[in-house]
Order: structure tokens, then C-alpha cells, then sequence
């Protein structure tokens, strides 16, 4: 009988130790499990976003196809390869005081420019930056002036005697929207669309200068727009003022979009009397470009469905600052959702819409420290995840690397569709070639720099070390503003 009650109490011991460890191995067995199917979500993360060579050169083929279609007729692609009236660009000879508005993301700037003329560079320039108020994005059409044209009344009204006009002129303003504008002369144009979370309905198909020009009167600001020019036709007239091979612009910021000096010929749809130069500087509204070659995953789908411009700027939502963060959230959700990745709860911050942002996933992509403490500060502050394995946190600076490499490369097969159409991507046989210098601009640009060196990178990939040599990529900074400074000067109603 104690035999007995001995025996069951070992058989029971045994069991429970059995028990114990059974749920030990299956909690062990579902970490690990978890842990799998995270990276399982990783894995499959990389290889629907991988851009080998290959896939590159069939995207900058596609858009070449595309940049045609654009130039050929109105509405003709995707790629609405806006004419800029920009026939012109700097010569080094713009002279004068002159200023620029520049709007067309997070903030906007007002700038002063004292342009010396010939060997004279820019003497001086001053500028203010402003933040937009996210409500004025999708507001009233009045707001959104208004506050801009109070912006730039206040900047004037700071300013010295030293920058008095000469009796009877009125300042002169270059104003750079980066929106898809059809350009109806170099200071007038209607607005296409709205792109980069801005949404004021009222103003699509209106005249942006016109709806300045009427608040700049309710502010009692004497000031006429010379020129109405996009960030990237800005970017490549200021990059032109300062480096004479300058012949295309690229703008990696909030959004994304590229300029590039044409052939008037090649621009069927030109019904002007072609231009004294023989050129004309295209807005190529890159960010609508679309391709089933681009590598598109259900984050991207969603992303875009969830936007207030479905369908539309599929390049930009893979390649631009307003989005990147956004994708890598989103992955992150998937992996918290369906894997734990952090925990049995999945943190309530992740799951609000870009919570992430792109300079947050920067400076995590960026953590060089061994212990990755800016990725651990990032998640606390942000996401308000508190501990996570060092493992863990290598996880997530993989996924930023993933999303920030494929839209970077994305972004170097669209120069590389823009060197192809000005036929500046192959070695000429026994021809010095001129330098090809591409303009670039833009935060996403600036402070991203292993986004950055991984364009470069792949642009050498692209072209060959040959081509490469011929090819050169700088920094124009705040180039846009400059930009349209020198096209208000050239276009002055007062020459
Ligand atoms: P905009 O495009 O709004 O005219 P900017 O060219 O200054 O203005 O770009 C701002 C954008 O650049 C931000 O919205 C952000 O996406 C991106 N950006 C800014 N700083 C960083 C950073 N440190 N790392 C990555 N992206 C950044
Ligand atoms: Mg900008």
C-alpha cells in the first residue's frame, strides 16, 4: 500500500516533471517557432523587394518607353513630361534682388537672393523655413495662401534698407511648386493634381499663381511672380548657375521627381514656337511612373489603397521620404502580428499610420554602436517598445536596409532611363566625352546616406566603370529655391 502510494507519488512526480519540461520545450518550441516565422516574413520581405541588375535595366527600359509616350502626346503616359517653358537656363549674367517661394512638402521657404551677375555669383542670400500646418494640407485653398503670403509679408517687412528697390519697381518673386503643374507660360500654370498628402480639391485645375498673387494682395504684399518653376526645373537651373554640364535634376525629399534639359524636336507635343535654344527643360513627374516590373509587396499595396492618391505615384510611395518609414512599419506590424516579434501583444503605437517616419528609420539603419542603442531608443520612444534582444533589433535595421536599398536602386535606374534618353549612357567610340552632372536635392537625399550611397553604387553597376566616369552626381543644395531666384531674374518684367 505505502509501496503503492510511493510509487503513484513518483509516477505523479514524473509526470509533472515530464509536464514541466514538456511546457518548457513547447514554449521553447513556439519561441523558436515565432522567431522562424518572423524571419520567414523577412526572407520573403527580401526577396519580393530584390533588384538585381537585371530587373533595374528592364525598369529604366520601361521608363525610357514611358518618357516617349509622355513627350509624344498629352495624357500619352503615365509620365506626364510636363514642358517647363524653361528654354533658358542661367547664364551667370542675372543680376539684381530677387525672391523665391518654395513649396511642396513638409515646409516651405522664402528666400532673398543678390544675384552680381557676370563673374559676380550669388552676393548674398538669406532664407526663412517654415513648417506647413498638416490641417492647410486639406484645407481651404485661401488657408493654405494665406498662410503662406503672411509667411513671406513678414520676411519682407524684417528686411534692411539695404534691400530697397529702386523707386516704382516691385519685388520679383520665382516661385517653386512641386506639384504637377500644366505650365501655360513661364509664370503661369494649372494645377494637375495633388501628390505627397496635400489634398485641397478646390485648387486642382486652377492657377497656382493667380491664388498667390490674390492672397499676396490681402496681405498688402507688392510682389509679382516671374516665374512659376517645379523643385526639380529649380534644382537644374541652380545646379546649371554654378557647373555648366549640369543637364538633369533629381529630387529625393518628401516626394520624389526629376527634371532633364530635351531636344525641343523630340517633343511632339510642343505646340510653342520651338524655343531660341532648341531646348526645354521637361518635368517628367517621375513619381506617377508606374511598371510590372517594379517589385511590389502587400505592404506597398496597402500602403497605397490606405493613401489619399490610390493608383497614383506608385514610384514615389517606393522610393520617397514621405513613405519609407511607413513601409518598414508596416513589415514590422506583419511580424508583431503574426509572429510576436515583440511579445505576446502587439505594441498598440505600431500600429498607427506613419508613426515611423523616414529620418526615425534612418537613424536606426545609421546605429553603428555594438549594442544598437539608437534602434533601442527609436523603438521606446516612438513605438514605446521597452526591451528588446539585441537579435531582435538587428532584425529591424535589416528591414530598414531592405526597403531603403530597393528604392535607392529603384531611384539609380531612373537616372540611368534619363542619361538613356539624352543618349548619355553608352561610351561614344573614339569621343571625349562631355561630362554629364546630375543635380540632386532633397532631405531623403541629404541625411540618408547610406540611401545615397547605394544609388551611386548602383548607378555604377548600371553604366559601367566607362560610362560612370562621364557621369557625375552632386549635391545642389537648396538648389530649388536658387533656382527659381535666377529664373525670376532672366524672365524680370522689368528686361
Ligand atoms: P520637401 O521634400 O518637403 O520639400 P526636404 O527636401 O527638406 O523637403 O525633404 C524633407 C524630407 O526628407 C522629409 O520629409 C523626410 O522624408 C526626408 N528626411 C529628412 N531628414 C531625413 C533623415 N535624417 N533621414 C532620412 N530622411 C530624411
Ligand atoms: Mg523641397
Amino acid at each position: 500500500m505505502e509501496k503503492k502510494v510511493v510509487v503513484t507519488v513518483v509516477c505523479v512526480a514524473a509526470v509533472a516533471g515530464a509536464v514541466a519540461a514538456g511546457v518548457v520545450l513547447r514554449k521553447k518550441m513556439k519561441k523558436d517557432g515565432k522567431w522562424g516565422r518572423a524571419m520567414e516574413i523577412v526572407k520573403e520581405l527580401e526577396e519580393k523587394c530584390g533588384t538585381p541588375t537585371a530587373k533595374l535595366k528592364q525598369v529604366a527600359d520601361a521608363m525610357v518607353v514611358e518618357m516617349h509616350a509622355g513627350l509624344a502626346s498629352q495624357g500619352g503616359s503615365k509620365l506626364k513630361m510636363l514642358i517647363s517653358y524653361v528654354d533658358n537656363l542661367p547664364t551667370g549674367h542675372e543680376s539684381g534682388l530677387y525672391y523665391a517661394l518654395d513649396l511642396g512638402g513638409t515646409n516651405f521657404r522664402v528666400l532673398r537672393v543678390h544675384l552680381g551677375g557676370l563673374n559676380g555669383g550669388i552676393v548674398n542670400q538669406e532664407f526663412a523655413e517654415v513648417p506647413i500646418p498638416p490641417e492647410l494640407m486639406t484645407g481651404a485653398a485661401d488657408a493654405l495662401f494665406d498662410y503662406i503670403a503672411a509667411e513671406l509679408a513678414k520676411f519682407v517687412a524684417q528686411e534692411g534698407q539695404e534691400h530697397e528697390l529702386p523707386p516704382g519697381r516691385k519685388r520679383e518673386l520665382g516661385f517653386t511648386f512641386s506639384f504637377p503643374v500644366n505650365q501655360t507660360s513661364i509664370a503661369s500654370g494649372t494645377l494637375v493634381r495633388w501628390t505627397k498628402g496635400f489634398s485641397i480639391d478646390e485648387l486642382v485645375g486652377q492657377d497656382v499663381v493667380t491664388e498667390l498673387s490674390r492672397a499676396m494682395k490681402r496681405q498688402n504684399l507688392e510682389m509679382h511672380v516671374s516665374a512659376l518653376v517645379n523643385d526639380t526645373v529649380g534644382t537644374l537651373a541652380g545646379g546649371r548657375y554654378t557647373n555648366k554640364d549640369v543637364a538633369a535634376a533629381v529630387i529625393l525629399g518628401t516626394g520624389t521627381n526629376a527634371a532633364y534639359v530635351e531636344r525641343a524636336q523630340a517633343i511632339p507635343k510642343w505646340h510653342g514656337a520651338l524655343p531660341k535654344s532648341g531646348e526645354m527643360v521637361i518635368n517628367m513627374e517621375w513619381g506617377n511612373f508606374k511598371s510590372s516590373h517594379l517589385p511590389l509587396t502587400e505592404f506597398d499595396n496597402s500602403l497605397d489603397g490606405d493613401s489619399l492618391n490610390p493608383g497614383e505615384q506608385i514610384f514615389e510611395k517606393l522610393i520617397s521620404g514621405m513613405y519609407l518609414g511607413e513601409i518598414v512599419r508596416r513589415a514590422l506590424l506583419k511580424m508583431a502580428e503574426e509572429a510576436s516579434f515583440f511579445g505576446e501583444t502587439v505594441p498598440s503605437k505600431l500600429k498607427v499610420p506613419f508613426i515611423l517616419r523616414t529620418p526615425d528609420m534612418s537613424a536606426m539603419h545609421h546605429d553603428t554602436s555594438s549594442d544598437l542603442k539608437v534602434v533601442a531608443s527609436k523603438l521606446k520612444d516612438i513605438l514605446e517598445i521597452t526591451s528588446t534582444s539585441l537579435k531582435t533589433r538587428k532584425v529591424i535595421v535589416e528591414v530598414c536596409n531592405i526597403i531603403a536599398t530597393r528604392g535607392s536602386r529603384l531611384a539609380a535606374a531612373g537616372v540611368v532611363a534619363i542619361l538613356r534618353k539624352m543618349g548619355k549612357d553608352v561610351a561614344k567610340e573614339g569621343e571625349v566625352q562631355q561630362k554629364t552632372v546630375i543635380a540632386m536635392d532633397g532631405g531623403l537625399y541629404e541625411h540618408y546616406n547610406e540611401y545615397s550611397k547605394c544609388l551611386e553604387n548602383t548607378l555604377t553597376e548600371l553604366l559601367g566603370e566607362e560610362v560612370s566616369k562621364t557621369v557625375e552626381v552632386i549635391h545642389a543644395n537648396d538648389g530649388s529655391g536658387i533656382g527659381a531666384a535666377l529664373l525670376a531674374a532672366s524672365h524680370s518684367q522689368y528686361l
